[in-house]
């Protein structure tokens, strides 16, 4: 018994070497370790501007342009960005770009799959600013191909980090010439939601609507943070309020009400 348990131990032992020297787990870097300066504490207290950084691949462009009443598409995601702040007691400047000729055209990587890594990898390659504790940068790539977690996913936020990948063949199949357009602006609000920290993730909450056993989500259905607005179907449910109206923010009460106990 005694030699079998050690013959046992001694393969675990090089199992684990196997895997650590093979360079495929590398438990001393993460995503999230490249940008200490990426808290809540940061966005919510201390930096004085924030500006968003949009990339997209060749044939994956945003839609930009004006909506229905006129006003930018990309004011949408402004307007939900303006509240998120305005608990501040001096609110950031704001950068974002509202039209495509301010945002970065790059040459599509031909990826089908994008995992978390990959995306990792891409900004990376590019990496052409870095942000800082005062003034916060968010990077946001309009891709081709899908999340390798599944079809369906519009987009994720790499956590611990200000990055941000969107899933333009997701959106363009989601529906129609608008709802399509609002898919995209309120993902954008959703993603940029769990890179602030939202929902638990960094933010305290104020009140339990957390949605556990779906991460940083909340069980408010009506508010964009909740977890079935990462998939296109029920995205496209969630915005045809705002399509008709000129609504454009999607905070839940319970969102704002945590900004509001978080913000300085
Ligand atoms: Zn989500």
């Amino acid at each position: 018994m005694t030699d079998k348990y050690d013959v046992n131990k001694i393969l675990i032992l090089i199992f684990t070497l196997f895997i650590a020297s093979c360079g495929k787990v590398d438990q001393t870097t993460s995503p999230a370790d490249s940008f200490p300066e990426a808290t809540p504490e940061n966005y919510f207290n201390t930096a004085s501007a924030i500006t968003l950084e949009v990339y997209y691949e060749t044939g994956a462009e945003p839609y930009a342009g004006n909506r229905q009443n006129g006003q930018p598409l990309w004011q949408i995601l402004d307007d939900n960005l303006e509240k998120a702040f305005s608990f501040r007691t001096r609110p950031p400047e704001r950068n974002i770009p509202m039209d495509l000729a301010s945002m970065q055209e790059i040459k599509d990587s031909q990826t089908s799959q994008w995992s978390a890594d990959d995306v990792f990898e891409l900004h990376q390659k590019l990496a052409l600013t870095k942000p800082s504790a005062d003034h916060a940068r968010f990077y946001i790539y309009f891709l081709n191909g899908n999340a390798s977690s599944s079809n369906n996913v519009i987009g994720f936020s790499i956590n611990g980090t200000p990055i941000i990948a969107i899933f333009k063949n997701v959106i363009r199949n989601s529906g129609g010439f608008y709802v399509r357009r609002f898919v995209e602006q309120s993902t954008l609000v959703h993603e940029m939601g769990h890179a602030l920290g939202l929902v638990n993730n960094g933010i305290p909450m104020q009140t339990n609507h957390q949605d556990t056993e779906n991460g940083s989500h909340t069980m408010n259905s009506d508010g964009v943070m909740y977890w079935q607005n990462e998939g296109a179907a029920d995205m496209a449910n969630f915005v045809a309020k705002y399509i008709t109206s000129g609504e454009t923010i999607m905070w839940c009460p319970e969102v704002l009400a945590d900004l509001q106990g978080f913000s300085n």
